[in-house]
């Protein structure tokens, strides 16, 4: 095998979303229970609250709160914190929550708050990809 995963932190219910809850995955538990994954927030890696404001990703590639605070920067940070993890570690391969404006893979929010997606990787996503970790969704297990 390729050794341990990283996984989103809320899908194996660490309640670390912006709305202090968590996004539990059964499959993403169980492997987590088999020692495989390695759970990581990079929300809270880059120095955000729990809750926080809802974040999404605008045309231009900054991250905005719903109330239009700038928090590019924590996103950044955490995607870099994350990535630090993978290469301690030699992770190799990540399971990510879906649509995430940092972990989602494939379709994001479109940066307007009204649910609709647009095709795109979260920032966190983007990152580990360069850096050639693989990355999938909790749907793809
Ligand atoms: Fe889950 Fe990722 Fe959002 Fe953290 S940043 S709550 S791990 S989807």
């Amino acid at each position: 095998g390729v050794g341990v995963k990283l996984v989103s932190a809320c899908l194996i219910g660490v309640n670390c979303r912006y709305d202090g809850k968590s996004k539990l995955d059964r499959k993403c538990l169980k492997l987590f229970k088999k020692r495989e994954l390695m759970p990581v927030c990079p929300e809270q890696l880059g120095g955000l609250s729990i809750p926080r404001e809802p974040a999404e990703i605008k045309k231009s590639g900054k991250v905005l709160t719903k109330n239009g605070k700038d928090v590019t920067k924590n996103f950044n940070k955490g995607a870099k914190e994350v990535l630090k993890i993978t290469k301690n570690l030699k992770i190799r391969e990540a399971i990510l929550k879906s649509k995430s404006p940092s972990c989602g893979l494939g379709l994001v929010y479109d940066g307007s708050f009204s649910g609709k997606l647009i095709k795109g990787n979260g920032i966190t996503t983007t990152l580990l990809r360069k850096n050639k970790i693989k990355v999938i969704t909790e749907k793809e297990l």
